[in-house]
Parts: C-alpha cells; sequence; structure tokens
C-alpha cells in the first residue's frame, strides 16, 4: 500500500516535533527516514501509526484517508505493522503466542500456526524463547519478536523504528539480510527510521534526509551517494 502525507504538523508546545511534513511512499518502496536524534523521526512514525494525535494535516493509506481533521482511525484499524522499541507485545501472552496470533485469526489452525510462528522466530534467531513472556526479554529481543509478527502478519506496511539499534553486530548483519528477504518477499511498503547513513544506504529504496521536522530532500542511496 502506498502512504501519502499532506502537511504534517506536531508541535509540543511552541516547538515543531514534525513541521509541514508532505510525501508520497510508493507501494513496495523500503523508505528510510535519516536524521539525527530530535530531528522528528519518531514521532512521524508514531502519527502513521495512530500512537499520535496530528495538530495539522493528512495520512492516507492507498487512497484512504487514516488521520486528519476530526479523523483518526484506531492503530488496529489501520493494517499497518510497527516494530517500535515502546510498543506492544501481549503480555500476557508467551512469545510463540505473539507471533502465532495474526496467523490463528487469519483462519489457520492453531497447530499450522505455531508451526509457522516457530519457523518465523527462527528466521530471528530467538526460536529458544518461543515459551517466554515479552516482560523477559530484552530490547532488542523484543524488537525481534516484533518482526517476527509482521513476518507472521504478511502486513502490507510495516513501520520500524530503529530496529537494529541495540543489537550486537553479528545479529544486526543477520537481521538485515532478513529484513532484505522479508521485504523481496512480501514486498511490504516499509518505513523505516534510523540515524545510521550506513544502514540507511545498504536496505533502502529511497532516502529521506530529516531535519527539524522536515523532509530535506528524497534520494536514492546511489544518488546520495554520487552527491552526498
Ligand atoms: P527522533 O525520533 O528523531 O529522535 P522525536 O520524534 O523523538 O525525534 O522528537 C522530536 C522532537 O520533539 C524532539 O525535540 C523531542 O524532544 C520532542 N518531543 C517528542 N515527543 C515529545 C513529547 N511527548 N513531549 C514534548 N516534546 C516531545
Ligand atoms: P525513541 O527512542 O523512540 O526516539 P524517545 O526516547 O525519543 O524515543 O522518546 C520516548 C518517549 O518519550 C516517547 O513517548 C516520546 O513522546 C517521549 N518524549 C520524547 N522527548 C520528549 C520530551 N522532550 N518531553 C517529553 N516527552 C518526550
Amino acid at each position: 500500500m502506498s502512504i501519502t502525507l499532506e502537511n504534517l504538523t506536531r508541535r509540543y508546545g511552541a516547538s515543531h516535533a514534525v513541521d509541514r511534513l508532505s510525501a508520497t511512499i510508493p507501494t513496495g518502496c523500503f523508505f528510510t527516514v535519516l536524521g539525527p536524534s530530535g530531528c522528528g523521526k519518531s514521532t512521524l512514525l508514531r502519527m502513521i501509526a495512530g500512537l499520535e494525535p496530528l495538530d495539522e494535516g493528512r495520512i492516507m493509506l492507498e487512497g484512504r484517508a487514516v488521520a486528519g481533521p476530526g479523523l483518526h482511525l484506531p492503530p488496529e484499524a489501520r493494517g499497518v505493522g510497527v516494530v517500535f522499541q515502546s510498543y506492544a507485545l501481549w503480555p500476557h501472552m508467551d512469545v510463540l503466542g505473539n507471533v502465532a496470533f495474526p496467523i490463528e485469526a487469519a483462519g489457520a489452525s492453531r497447530s499450522a500456526a505455531r508451526a509457522e510462528a516457530q519457523q518465523h522466530l527462527h528466521s530471528v534467531d530467538l526460536a529458544r524463547f518461543a515459551d517466554r513472556r515479552p516482560a523477559d526479554l530484552s530490547g532488542g529481543q523484543r524488537q525481534r519478536v516484533a518482526l517476527a509478527r509482521c513476518l507472521a502478519a504478511q502486513a502490507r506496511i510495516v513501520l520500524m523504528d530503529e530496529p537494529l539499534a541495540n543489537l550486537d553486530p553479528h545479529l544486526r548483519a543477520a537481521m538485515e539480510e532478513e529484513m532484505t528477504a522479508f521485504h523481496a518477499r512480501a514486498g511490504a511498503t516499509t518505513l523505516f527510521i534510523t540515524h545510521d547513513q550506513r544502514e540507511a544506504m545498504a536496505l533502502s529504496d529511497l532516502v529521506a534526509v530529516m531535519r527539524a521536522g522536515r523532509f530535506e530532500q528524497i534520494a536514492t542511496p546511489q544518488d546520495l551517494h554520487d552527491r552526498p
């Protein structure tokens, strides 16, 4: 699904976290928002996810308005998968249950859902944690569970807030491969935020350079490389 952002604004007091930001993200694109700490990346992603209100502007997913003047669809009605450090695995379910849930909800039997979920956990190197509760995992491990759940849900839009930031280098390389493979396989429109230029260049179809609540430029990694 495509993502259209029109004139998005979010203020905290007198300061603008996101400032009249507009962009269109094509269906299937791996789109990275690259920028320094505090430039508004997380606020932007939370607005798209439905976790943060808009002060102005409008958000459309595949041509359907989900947020705008007088309109705020809740997160679960937007059809987006999120991989955020702060957000939401189901605390009362074990890790396998969290990943199996969307597969079962889509109509699979309980045993088929759990078998498939186990495969997704394996691909994020968490098979041995299947019967733990989210509260018993580290932040990085929880993010990997959230990524496995996006794989399981076959989300058409995936939002990722620095999903690799807490990982050790070996696991980070493995996860980058996994994310690239997932994106190629599922074709989900992926919005990925990072402050790491190397990561942005390695993973993206398009990179938006963000500063002070706005996109300064949007370019392919090749173009950024040639004309930094
Ligand atoms: P980034 O993700 O790029 O680090 P954020 O979106 O977290 O940036 O923050 C953008 C700006 O908005 C920062 O100046 C931050 O301090 C401010 N900000 C974010 N959330 C809040 C909040 N809940 N209340 C007040 N200021 C906030
Ligand atoms: P992230 O690691 O995702 O960038 P932050 O550490 O920036 O998250 O923010 C974590 C939480 O604190 C968010 O809910 C954000 O809204 C809030 N927050 C961030 N900056 C501020 C601020 N200056 N004042 C109040 N709340 C803030």
